[in-house]
């Protein structure tokens, strides 16, 4: 039962014939992990915070530099060399005191993420690494909760949803995943904001129960030339991450995955 000013804060979303108290609800109920505070877990980790998701889990470790402003529009120029769990925490807290923040300041490890990740019903995606990834992939296979892959490289980017054992996962796309360039690739700032936004859709349709439209899809999205193409992903028996001998990857074109 929402109390007057939840009725306030999220009137738009209770209006809306989705969500209403039942939908609202059930947002309140959901946990989400979220990695970083990038280009993307900016926008998602916001997002996510304002719906008024019960639990919003951040595990970031590095601090703010000059470079991340043009993209990770939570962090502002104060913010600089401070710790992004910090910077994240104080806006996020002002935000939407009701959520339950946990903001963690470690480096995602095998053999410490499952224990991070626990309690969360949902991964929302949104890592610069192909290591930390798959490392994700690994808990989201293991504790069996849905995986939102979101991705970007300068004008383009890339989502999917992903369910163990129902969909294919990231391996089953990008089994050896992409060269790691040695120098930082270009982001285009708002191109990390509607991949970021897209996950949050998808995130929120779960929540309510809804049927996700890039479950076992990958969007592509071109920002160039303004298109948004879907290639359903079908299973791939050699997948290391998902099979114990059942894959999944993508017909048509394979591509890098693409960082933050
Ligand atoms: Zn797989």
């Amino acid at each position: 039962m929402l109390n007057a000013t939840e009725k306030q804060r999220y009137l738009r979303q209770l209006i809306m014939p989705e969500i209403s108290e039942t939908g609202q609800a059930k947002i309140g109920k959901a946990s989400v992990f979220i990695a970083g505070i990038g280009g993307l877990r900016s926008i998602s980790a916001s997002y996510m915070t304002a719906a008024g998701v019960g639990r919003v889990r951040l595990v970031v470790r590095d601090r703010v530099e000059l470079s991340n402003l043009n993209r990770q529009i939570m962090h502002y120029t104060p913010d600089i060399g401070k710790g992004k769990t910090r910077s994240a925490e104080e806006k996020l807290r002002q935000l939407n005191p009701g959520c339950q923040l946990e903001a963690i300041q470690v480096s995602i490890t095998r053999e410490d993420v499952i224990d991070l990740v626990r309690g969360c019903d949902l991964i929302l995606d949104a890592t610069d690494n192909w290591g930390t990834r798959k490392i994700l992939n690994f808990a989201a296979i293991a504790l069996q909760i849905p995986f939102i892959y979101g991705g970007v490289n300068g004008f383009s980017g890339m989502v999917a949803f992903f369910r163990p054992q129902k969909t294919a996962c990231i391996e089953c796309i990008f089994p050896d995943g992409p060269n790691e360039p040695a120098v930082p690739i270009g982001v285009l700032g708002p191109m990390a904001g509607l991949v970021a936004a897209l996950q949050c859709i998808e995130a929120i349709k779960h929540m309510l129960g809804l049927e996700s439209s890039l479950m076992n899809r990958l969007l592509r999205i071109d920002g160039r030339n303004m298109s948004f193409k879907k290639t359903q992903l079908t299973r791939n028996k050699d997948c290391n991450a998902c099979s114990g001998g059942g894959n999944y990857h993508v017909t048509g074109n394979k591509s890098d995955p693409q960082r933050m």
